[in-house]
């Protein structure tokens, strides 16, 4: 059977279908369809977006997935600029470059120069000298089977892992350092050892390759969201592709015939099935594992194996006057050493515009994003949610100096919320590669591969896109 369609100037292309709308499938679909190919996506929720959903309830804008992307590749601007998004953008306010980390109950700025470094109280004395330590500490050997507690513990010393890294890591992955692989979880900050041998000329050398390369680092790329939320970005993505994304369409199954796949889905209650040459998959690997287990037992186990745990994403809103500290920041995060039943919190309306939909006095108000649960509580899943939110506002609130009631209060369950590169996630990662190989034309995708970020997902299409091509 032959599926390839003519793209113009008699070049043949093959009929692709991708399976998931979220950030990694409709990066994709865009690139493809860009080239010339047919592209079709099916999405098994009424809205694209995946883990980007974005609600307004009574005047409050909230973001239930990601707060705000890193602008770290070339290619997200560009998409902006393609998709006329300009309008919408919006970068986060100069006080979003301050986060706070809770010690003993109270918030310290986390230092981002030598010399705040020096004075702040967040870290001992003896803290700061060992940091000191670090370029003259040798490479180690085999990140992918080193977490990254005993990694930064080696570097930078327990102080730092405890009060800088373990609440990073729990802001970026919800994740756990004693879980994570540093080579997997972090792979560019593995490579400042393994390249340049140490942290600090490792982040100077590499500011000058990434300059050359037009990307940025993490630390410095600019943080961005939408004026009416992060769904803006999918949901343009999928307004420009069409009818070639197909809503409410849940794949129940895909099988190979001859040289093509047969994939069969229910769209809006209806059985359908669609034929192509390729298929990616960008669903989670839970969801995957379902959908080729009929390829490969050993790809249904590796796929099963990758941790999601759950995350409770918690939206407060107050008037401001209740509020006995500044509103100077990012938000806060929260060492595991802290003992508290959250993460952290994102001071949602402090960085950015709109939070609060304009009327109704919305100067005076404030929200705020907690997360709670992840790989640090994955308890959370199996306790009622509203003593659970009972306990985590009343200590947000001691925090917080907040004196008054919530005005407005909701919360977004994510049973299985973000994977987790731990461990042993390269044996997985080899097989997806080994199983793309033995089977010609599945390619495995979504953010189980290659990062968990939104700036990730996005670069990644671009390694997906030459796969197919
Ligand atoms: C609570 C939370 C907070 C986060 N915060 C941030 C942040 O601040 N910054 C950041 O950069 N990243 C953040 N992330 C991570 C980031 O949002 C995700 O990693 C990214 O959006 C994942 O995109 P994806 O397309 O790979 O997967 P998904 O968004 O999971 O998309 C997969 C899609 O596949 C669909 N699907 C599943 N099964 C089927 C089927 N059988 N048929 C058809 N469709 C199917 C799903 O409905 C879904 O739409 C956060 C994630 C969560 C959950």
């Amino acid at each position: 059977m032959n599926i390839t369609v003519d793209s113009g100037g008699g070049q043949k292309r093959d009929k692709v279908v991708i399976v998931g709308a979220g950030i990694s499938g409709l990066t994709t679909a865009y690139l493809l369809n860009k080239l010339g190919y047919d592209i079709t996506v099916l999405e098994k929720k009424k809205e694209p977006g995946g883990s980007i959903e974005t609600v307004v309830e009574k005047d409050f804008l909230f973001d239930r997935g990601p707060n705000s992307a890193l602008e770290t590749h070339p290619l997200i601007g560009q998409i902006i600029e393609d998709l006329d998004l300009k309008e919408q953008l919006v970068y986060a306010n100069k006080e979003g470059n301050k986060r706070y980390i809770l010690r003993n109950n109270q918030l310290y700025p986390l230092p981002i120069s030598p010399p705040a470094f020096l004075k702040t109280k967040l870290f001992s004395p003896s803290a700061k000298l060992r940091l000191m330590a670090e370029p003259f500490i040798g490479r180690s050997k085999d990140g992918y089977y080193q977490s990254i507690s005993e990694f930064v513990t080696r570097r930078l010393g327990k102080e730092f892992l405890d009060y800088a890294i373990n609440p990073f890591v729990a802001g970026v992955y919800a994740g756990n350092p004693e879980e994570l692989s540093v080579k997997s979880a972090f792979p560019k900050l593995y490579e400042l050892e393994e390249k340049y041998g140490g942290l600090i000329i490792g982040t100077i050398r590499s500011i000058k390759e990434r300059k050359r390369r037009a990307e940025k680092s993490k630390q410095s790329a600019k943080m961005l969201s939408f004026k009416d939320g992060m769904q803006v970005l999918p949901n343009a993505l999928a307004k420009h592709l069409g009818e070639k994304v197909k809503l409410h369409s849940e794949v129940t199954s895909i099988k190979k015939d001859g040289n093509c796949f047969k994939i069969d889905y229910m769209q809006d209650g209806e059985p359908r099935t669609i034929e192509s040459n390729k298929i990616i998959s960008t669903v989670p690997a839970y969801a995957a594992a379902n959908l080729f287990s009929h390829f490969d037992n050993g790809l249904t186990k590796h796929l099963n194996e990758i941790y999601y745990p759950p995350v409770l994403v918690l939206y407060l809103a107050y008037k401001k006057t209740d509020i006995g500290r500044l509103l100077d920041g990012f938000g806060f995060l929260i060492p595991s050493k802290e003992k508290k039943s959250f993460l952290g919190a994102i001071w949602s309306s402090v960085i950015f515009p709109n939070r609060i939909l304009n009327g109704n006095g919305a100067e005076n108000k404030a929200v705020f994003t907690l997360f709670v649960g992840g790989a640090r509580n994955p308890e959370i899943g199996s306790i009622d949610k509203e003593i659970l939110i009972g306990k985590v506002r009343k200590e947000f609130e001691e925090i917080m100096k907040i004196s008054g009631e919530t005005i407005f209060q909701t919360y977004k369950y994510w049973s299985k919320a973000i994977p987790q590169y731990n461990i042993g996630y390269i044996e997985h990662d080899r097989y997806f590669d080994e199983f793309e190989k033995k089977n010609p034309g599945i390619i495995l995708s979504g953010n189980y591969r290659g990062g968990i970020s939104v700036g990730d997902c996005v670069k990644n299409s671009e390694s997906v896109v030459n796969k197919v091509t």
